[in-house]
């Protein structure tokens, strides 16, 4: 019989809702309930939807004021999780961690956090196998997610000597009704790198990573060029082949389709009826595939809400140390999420 690790979700903002739906759906999972510090809308759209809600002892009567009757308290989530997700604010979730800790229950960390607050960085495509039996993972952020799973996928192919990569990153998520810029493109940092590129290269680190990255004033998606030296000349037919192998990898012609802008990509996901208008896999322009001797170049664009749940979901599987390899979790966590079937529309 197959084993059902209990699961909770400690933060339900735009990546704790879409994990705990993502659990949801994996029968080797069950929620068991997410934490909610403030008895906002989206607790009360929580409890209309069956989840249980762990609260702050402190707030209890908070919630049940506002009609949100909770299921227990975090003490009482900590001890029957049996793995939990933090999606808490960055840097909340090192704060947290003594409490997991203290529980004895191992936890899923996100990108906003410090690599020090796991015992690796992890991204399905790079390093599942060595992510087996950890008991703390971070998964890395939405851009890092992106540049990565192509990385991977081409390291795995070819080899990849070298990348850069210039990330067009959306000001704020759709709700953050009080991030900018409003109107300005703004470096991300005053260093002389963006963190993506030495974060992407905690998981693949005999690969040199540089990456720059500027903040515009829009909340669909992020942008991405990235210019990779692999280890031997491809021609662009192999590029094409090896990335379209990967389901997590959409490769879509802007000529054929008109998918030319993140708004026109929001809207097919729209009209597809995909949950929150998400989008889980890396959206390759193939017109931008330009391959030259041991050189690629390519532009895509990544819904920044979405795109590292179904990581979230592999993570849980290595965690869980569920005995499958590799391959197989990912075409799991892919089919339950609907990962794939968007390229008979594309
Ligand atoms: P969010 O602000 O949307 O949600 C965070 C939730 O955590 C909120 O509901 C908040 O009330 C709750 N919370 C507050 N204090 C908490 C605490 N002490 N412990 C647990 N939860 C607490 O944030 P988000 O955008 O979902 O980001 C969560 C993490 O995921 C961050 O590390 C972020 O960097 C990472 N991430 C975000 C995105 C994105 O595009 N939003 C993409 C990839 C990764």
């Amino acid at each position: 019989m197959v084993k059902v690790f209990k699961v909770g979700v400690n933060g339900y903002g735009t990546i704790g809702k879409r994990v705990a739906d993502a659990i949801v759906k994996n029968p080797r999972f069950q929620l068991l309930g997410i934490v909610k510090y403030t008895p906002d809308y989206s607790s009360r759209i929580a409890f209309k939807k069956g989840i249980n809600i762990y609260v702050p002892a402190e707030k209890w009567s908070d919630f049940e004021s506002q009609g949100i009757k909770p299921k227990g308290t975090i003490q009482e989530f900590l001890e029957e999780s049996s793995i939990i997700v933090d999606a808490s604010p960055n840097g909340k979730g090192a704060a947290n961690l003594p409490m997991y800790k203290a529980a004895g229950k191992p936890a899923i960390f996100q990108g906003g956090e410090k690599p020090e607050v796991a015992e690796l960085s992890f991204s399905a495509y790079c390093n599942y196998d060595d992510a087996v039996g950890r008991k703390y993972l971070r998964v890395v952020s939405c851009n890092t997610t992106g540049i990565l799973r192509i990385l991977c996928v081409l390291h795995r192919e070819f080899t990849v000597k070298r990348a850069k990569v210039l990330v067009i990153r959306r000001g704020a998520d759709p709700k953050e009704d009080a991030r900018g810029p409003i109107n300005s493109i703004k470096l991300e940092s005053i260093g002389d790198v963006s963190h993506h590129g030495k974060d992407a290269m905690l998981v693949l680190p005999d690969v040199k990573i540089i990456s720059q990255a500027v903040v515009v004033p829009t909340t669909l998606m992020h942008v991405q060029y990235l210019d990779i030296d692999l280890g031997q000349p491809v021609t662009k037919s192999q590029v094409i082949e090896a990335l379209s192998r990967y389901a997590r990898i959409l490769l879509v012609d802007p000529g054929k389709t008109g998918l030319d802008s993140t708004s026109k990509l929001t809207e097919a996901a729209r009209d597809l009826l995909r949950g929150r208008n998400d989008i889980y896999e890396n959206i390759v322009f193939e017109n931008t595939v330009i391959v030259s001797e041991n050189n690629v170049s390519l532009l895509q664009a990544i819904h920044q809400e979405s795109i590292v749940v179904p990581e979230n979901v592999d993570a849980l599987y290595a965690v869980a140390n569920i005995k499958i390899p590799f391959e197989k979790v990912v075409e799991e966590t892919d089919r339950l999420l609907g990962i794939g079937g968007l390229k008979d529309v594309f």
